[in-house]
């Protein structure tokens, strides 16, 4: 049984997934900017670096209360790999969050 949602963050933590200034490099797109704000859209960009996506995943933390103020996504992973390994029931929570924002940020995205 297909998993899209694990799928998406195996890409994404292994930066395997196909943003725009990747597929920019390979000549497949021309246009790389973010939908959301219009930036260049590159993987520290859409997570969590564009300020739009940045405030949903404010907004899930805030919803977890778990005090944390996002950065990109190269200081990001660390943090996250790093909490989300915590015995408490909100970490579980926390893993699911991960992985159903990032599956519905590039869901949409796309
Ligand atoms: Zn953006």
């Amino acid at each position: 049984m297909a998993r899209p949602r694990a799928f998406v963050l195996w890409l994404a933590c292994n930066g395997r997934l196909a943003t725009k200034d990747r597929l920019r490099r390979f000549g497949l797109i021309n246009d790389e900017n973010c939908i959301f704000c219009h930036q260049r859209e590159t993987h520290n960009h859409l997570f969590f670096g564009c300020h739009t996506l940045k405030d949903v995943w404010l907004k899930v933390l805030m919803w977890l209360q778990v005090v944390h103020d996002p950065k990109e996504w190269h200081e990001e992973l660390p943090w996250m790999m790093q909490t989300c390994n915590g015995k408490r029931w909100k970490y579980a929570f926390l893993k699911c969050a991960v992985t159903e924002t990032m599956y519905h940020v590039w869901k949409h995205r796309n």
